[in-house]
């Protein structure tokens, strides 16, 4: 409609997510002073004296981020609240407020939407966030949930993806890998029902990775317990899009290397089995696949006492000088660079390579 026909056109999978976003946002600078950090971590941070707000929006678009062959809708409710609370926990906050804005096909019943609600209203009711408010619409075709999550902390507690220092131990938080082996898994049955629908799916003894890929939970046991042990993360960030994306971010805004051991990676032996099934290395669950809402987080060598005990976090690497840039140490001792195999939306789901920035 406004499109110049002599302009340049340029397609949005030239750039990726992460290369769009900067592009269109690189020359955006706040102009209040309360605005401490606007683009470029899991939230805004928003100054209110000795404390901060903390502000992060995550859309959900049915046949992009979820499918209503398989994912329950009370479930998808749920997650769709539950990933908005983990950002606002890695930043080492407390999620108080949401809003939520609806847009939906009629398509979906009234019945449909309520089954939706319970589902957020859980996560309300279990990470005590109330709903404040939000919109709703018509769309032409499917379902799409934008929510809004709005959190507080001490503004001397905030952790920015920008504080790892070369000696810190990068760790993570309880296994890895199990929600892209859950996708995988539910990928294949649909495939198989589509050929054969009389076909019974038989997906017993795979709970664990199903529910990693339908029922996230957000870490807030985690920050607890870190705030408990006395110990600031250097740098913090959420698992959504993998283990070597989430790295290479804290290793880009931190300017700082790293080396992470991939025979330290915590994966269980649900996501192992399923990696095995499809042939494919379980490293690449855990570094690629993404939707684990685990803490990726580093720590100074001081506090290594205190955490090397518990079993919900694991130590997997280190921190470098930028110099060294960043390395996937292999189980047989080969060093490479890492990179991050993310799922992109313009690129019908294939993998695609990113480097570090
Ligand atoms: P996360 O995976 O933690 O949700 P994203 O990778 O989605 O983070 O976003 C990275 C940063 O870019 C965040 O600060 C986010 O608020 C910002 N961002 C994402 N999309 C846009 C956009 N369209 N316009 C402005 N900022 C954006
Ligand atoms: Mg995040």
């Amino acid at each position: 409609m406004f499109e110049d026909r002599n302009k340049k056109r340029t397609e949005l999978k030239e750039l990726g997510e992460f290369g769009l976003i900067n592009h269109l946002t690189k020359n955006i600078k706040p102009k209040n002073d309360q605005t401490l950090m606007g683009i470029g971590d899991d939230c805004a941070v928003i100054d209110k004296g000795d404390y901060v707000t903390l502000v992060t929006t995550d859309n959900l678009i049915e046949g992009i981020h979820f499918d209503l062959t398989y994912a329950p809708l009370k479930h998808l409710g749920y997650k769709a609240a539950v990933v908005n609370f983990s950002d606002i926990i890695a930043m080492n906050g407390t999620p108080k407020q949401m809003t939520i804005g609806i847009s939906v096909s009629n398509r979906f019943s009234v019945e449909a939407l309520e089954e939706i609600y319970s589902g957020i209203l859980l996560a309300c009711e279990r990470y005590n966030v109330d709903l404040v408010g939000g919109d709703t619409t018509s769309s032409p075709s499917g379902l799409f949930i934008s929510i809004t999550a709005i959190g507080e902390a001490k503004k001397e507690a905030v952790t920015y993806r920008s504080g790892a220092k070369e000696g810190d131990l990068v760790c993570v938080s309880g296994t890895v890998g199990g929600a892209y082996a859950g996708l995988l898994l539910l990928e294949r049955e649909k495939r198989e029902f589509q050929a054969n629908p009389n076909m019974q799916p038989d997906l017993s003894g795979f709970d664990y990775v199903l529910e990693r890929q339908l029922k996230p939970e957000a870490r807030k046991d985690i920050v607890e317990k870190l705030a408990e042990l006395n110990i600031k993360p250097t740098s913090m960030i959420d698992v959504s899009d993998g283990v070597a994306s989430e790295v290479l971010h804290i290793c880009t805004r931190s300017k700082v290397g790293c080396n992470i051991y991939e025979d330290k990676l915590p994966i269980d032996h649900t996501t192992i089995q399923v990696a095995d099934e499809f042939n494919i290395a379980a490293t690449v669950t855990a570094l690629s696949g993404g939707e684990d809402y685990e803490l990726l987080f580093t720590i100074g060598q001081d506090d290594y006492e205190k955490i090397k005990d518990l079993k919900e976090i694991t130590v997997i690497g280190h921190i470098t000088d930028l110099k060294s840039s960043a390395n996937l140490v292999a189980t047989d001792g080969v060093v490479a660079p890492l990179t991050a195999q993310g799922w992109d939306a313009w690129l019908n789901k294939e993998p695609e390579q990113k480097k570090q920035e």
